[in-house]
């Protein structure tokens, strides 16, 4: 949970505001209406806040007194204002507020949320300049700062390959076109053929005049271009909404990839990665196991105990499924029925699979539901073919199932 403290004297965007913060589950506002009141607030409590919006404007502080306010103490802060000016606005910034926020409509308080939500993420940022003039590196490098990043220059573009080799873990490279040695376009070019989009954001940097620059910057693979001189807020904009867009995209493969009530591999990620776990197998010539296991009598867990045990239920055996096969390829296949490929034999995977059994009898999903057991089928030879080596072991599965449930049929 974060405190974030809010100074402002408007009863109708306190409405707003608190109306907001009722959906935020993680953010707790306290509320400071005068300069007077949140200066006794952060003399008593700074520590507490992890953030503040502020209104420029208040009774006793017609000229953002309260912005001063707020950064003495180091918080990161979101300005409110009901009017625009242009000038004032480069001021905030340049002073090292987070942004500033037009007290406009619902969107406008809607991106100050937003705001607050990158700040919490943005520690674990780490983003790279390179860029040749030192006035440019330490001018992006004051308007980033507020937002929390952790921030390295580099001063051409081969030290920057340098660093970025040696810190694969950078998300976000600000790279300016014109350097001595590698240039920012060569450098780019460099970069995507070995870092996908979803591992490194570029935004590529140049004060050439001409448009099909920044075309080519993209083209090569730069998420995004700004032409120099800009303004502290045009860099703040691109910097968040590529952030943004690489995390939807990391969000759409974890769905793509994963179940989401179990975290296991989905249908479709297991067999990509069977598929390859086989043609590995059979290149270095050894065997595989595939193995089936289905949950026994699960409809009654759902039937008698509801639902949310039978979630329960999913949960907990794949935690230990996961747990007791820590080498293997396990995947949930739908419903309570998964899916494991390894590189032990059928015995030792029967014995394995049996210890496994006796945990799960004791497992403790639900008040009052019944211990859990599972039937398998395991089938282990040469790797031919992932699709009718299921098939085998689904064949032992039934087989399973027929001679009573909670057991394993390999052979
Ligand atoms: P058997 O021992 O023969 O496998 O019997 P069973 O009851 O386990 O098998 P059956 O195929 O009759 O029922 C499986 C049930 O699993 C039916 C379905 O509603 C339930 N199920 C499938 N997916 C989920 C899920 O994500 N959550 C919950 N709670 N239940 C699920
Ligand atoms: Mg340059
Ligand atoms: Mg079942
Ligand atoms: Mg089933």
């Amino acid at each position: 949970m974060r405190t974030i403290l809010v100074i402002e004297d408007s009863p109708l965007v306190l409405k707003i505001l608190d109306h907001l913060f009722r959906q935020e589950h993680d953010l707790q506002p306290i509320f400071c209406a005068s300069l007077a009141e949140a200066e006794v607030m952060l003399e008593t409590s700074a520590s507490l806040f992890f953030a503040a919006i502020v209104d420029l404007h208040l009774p006793d502080a017609p000229n953002g007194e309260s912005v001063d306010l707020v950064m003495q103490y180091n918080l990161p802060c979101i300005v409110l204002s009901g009017s625009y000016n242009e000038q004032r606005r480069d001021e905030l910034l340049l002073k090292g507020v987070v942004d500033y926020v037009l007290k406009e409509s619902q969107h406008s308080y809607e991106y100050a949320f937003r705001l607050l939500h990158r700040l919490e993420s943005n520690s674990q940022v780490k983003i790279l300049i390179a860029e040749d003039s030192e006035a440019t590196r330490h001018y992006i490098r004051h308007v980033l700062t507020p937002h929390r990043f952790q921030i390295i220059d580099a001063r051409d573009g081969d030290e920057a390959l340098q660093i970025l080799q040696a810190q694969p873990d950078i998300d976000l490279l600000v790279v300016d076109h014109s350097m001595p040695g590698l240039s920012g376009f060569e450098l780019v070019k460099v970069l995507r053929q070995q870092m996908k989009r979803s591992e490194l954001i570029i935004l590529g940097l140049s004060a050439d005049a001409k448009g099909s620059l920044s075309a080519k910057f993209i083209k090569h693979g730069a998420d995004d271009f700004l032409r120099k001189p800009f303004c502290p807020e045009e860099l703040n904009c691109r910097v968040m909404s590529t952030l943004e867009r690489r995390d939807l995209l990391r969000a759409l493969k974890q769905a793509a990839q994963f179940d989401a009530l179990t975290g296991l591999n989905n249908r479709r990620a297991f067999y990509e990665q069977g598929l390859k776990q086989f043609q590995q197998a059979q290149r270095g010539g050894h065997t595989l196991s595939v193995a089936m296991l289905d949950l026994d009598f699960f409809k009654r867990i759902n039937d008698e105990h509801g639902h949310a045990s039978g979630d329960a239920a999913l949960i907990a055996f794949a935690r230990a499924f996961t747990h007791a096969f820590p080498d293997a390829l396990i995947g949930r296949l739908g419903g309570e029925e998964f899916a494991m490929i390894s590189q032990q034999n059928g015995a030792s995977l029967s014995q394995a699979l049996d210890r496994l059994r006796e945990q799960c009898a004791s497992l403790k999903y639900a008040i009052g539901a019944p211990p859990l057991s599972f039937s398998a089928g395991i089938y282990h030879g040469p790797p031919d073919d992932l699709e009718s080596l299921l098939h085998e072991a689904d064949q032992r599965l039934y087989q399973a199932k027929r001679q009573g449930r909670g057991r394993s049929h390999w052979q």
